[in-house]
């Protein structure tokens, strides 16, 4: 049996019994500790109060979901592995598309190279548009929730999930979507026992519903199920997050929104900068393709003749009300590690209750029937990460990512506490 595999450069050792690896999306902390304290969550209650490890940790920006679910899987940020959103303008072509296809992948996943060496690897995720991303180069199971019913032996690795999991495939927009992850989670563990599995779920409950509402509970008490299921079949268990989620509205219930392609071409002209929401996904109605991340592409004109005519724009960007700061192309790659091609001449951030659109008339917010819960930002960026077992100590000034996620299952929660 193999020992370490070499993934990015670090080291992972071999599992000596399965390892899960969950992914929650859009799970700020106070979700758990509010489900616990409900009474909800006994499971994660008991690993909060000892029986596991559990840290904060810091997400990658932007606190959008595909970055970060390349990151956990990568082990690295999106300067190494490339994806820096949801959705980008691709210079190369010319173009706004999303970014959930393999081409824009620069890295091979932790999942890849353990699958290429012999391991038994499943990936179950709740939207399909991570799918290609999560399985790219894997030899397994891989499948979402989203197209369960469609899943064929040659593509996914697996038949008839529909039937084993005993569930209908459900909405697009709804728990069920999630709950459909866990669910088969367990029926794989129960069966094939993979050495590894990788399980994504969607934000839909936490866009609607804050930490400690009867909505929320519910929805950690299925996890909490699920996840106890996965104990007592003996598997390491990694939570952890892709981003937290914030209320980013007034208490009119409006959302707070700065409408920055409005703000540009009043200031430049009709159209000659541009706004890129990096959180846009096929998938908006629960937040209107609204997020507290924006890039802005400038026209030539800003950056000559004078250099001063960027900075003289970013300053009055970052004299908006809402606005958390705003970053040049260079200084946002080496702050947040993202690859400095991939993004705009300016990076902007909102503040913890704001997000930012691009023109008004742009965005669809007749699906908000909740007052808006986003995400986005470095108010965003606090994540929890826990594992069901006691790990050695570490330094105190260890800065916790969550793409340390198969480093603490893999490696650390192999030697002795
Ligand atoms: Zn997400």
């Amino acid at each position: 049996m193999p020992t370490d595999i070499t993934v990015n450069g670090r080291a992972y050792r071999w599992m000596d019994r399965p390892l899960v690896v969950v992914c929650v999306d859009g799970c700020q902390f106070e979700y758990i500790t509010a489900a616990v304290t409900a009474g909800a969550a006994p499971y994660l209650g008991r690993l909060l109060g000892g029986a596991g490890t559990s840290v904060i940790a810091d997400c990658v920006m932007p606190s959008f979901t595909n970055p970060n679910n390349l990151s956990i899987v990568t082990g690295v940020p999106p300067s190494v592995h490339g994806i820096c959103g949801n959705y980008f303008f691709d210079p190369e072509r010319g173009e706004e598309v999303m970014m959930n296809d393999p081409r824009l992948l620069r890295v091979g996943t932790i999942l890849a190279a353990f699958s290429q060496a012999g391991a038994k690897v499943a990936v179950i995720t709740a939207k399909d548009k991570l799918r290609k991303l999560l399985g790219h180069r894997m030899k397994g199971i891989c499948f979402s929730s989203e197209r369960a019913d469609q899943v064929t032996l040659a593509e996914n690795g697996i038949e008839n999930v529909v039937g084993r999991v005993g569930m209908p495939v459900p909405s697009v927009y709804s728990a069920e979507l999630s709950e459909f992850v866990f669910v088969a989670g367990v029926k794989l563990m129960e069966r094939e026992r993979p050495d590894l599995m990788y399980l994504s779920t969607t934000d839909y409950i936490q866009h609607k519903a804050a930490p400690g509402t009867p909505v929320a509970n519910d929805f950690y008490a299925m996890m909490d199920r699920n996840l106890a299921r996965l104990e007592e079949l003996g598997a390491t268990i990694v939570i952890t997050a892709d981003h937290g989620m914030n209320a980013k509205h007034g208490a009119d219930g409006q959302p707070n929104v700065i409408y920055l392609q409005d703000i540009l071409d009043a200031r430049l002209g009709e159209s000659k900068a541009r706004v890129i929401l990096p959180i846009t996904d096929p998938y908006v109605v629960h937040h209107g393709a609204l997020g507290s991340f924006a890039l802005v592409y400038l026209p030539a004109s800003a950056h000559l003749p004078e250099p001063t005519a960027q900075d003289g724009l970013a300053q009055s960007i970052a004299a908006l009300p809402g606005i958390e700061t705003v970053l040049g192309r260079a200084e946002a790659a080496a702050r947040f590690e993202l690859p400095p091609e991939r993004i705009g001449d300016l990076v902007v951030v909102s503040r913890l209750d704001t997000v930012i659109g691009t023109s008004r008339d742009r965005h669809d917010l007749s699906g908000l029937d909740v007052p808006l819960r986003s995400h986005g930002g470095t108010s965003e960026q606090k994540v929890p990460l826990l594992i069901n077992r006691r790990i050695p100590e570490q330094p105190g000034t260890r800065r916790w990512r969550n793409f340390d996620a198969f480093d603490l299952g893999l490696n650390l929660a192999a030697r002795p506490a």
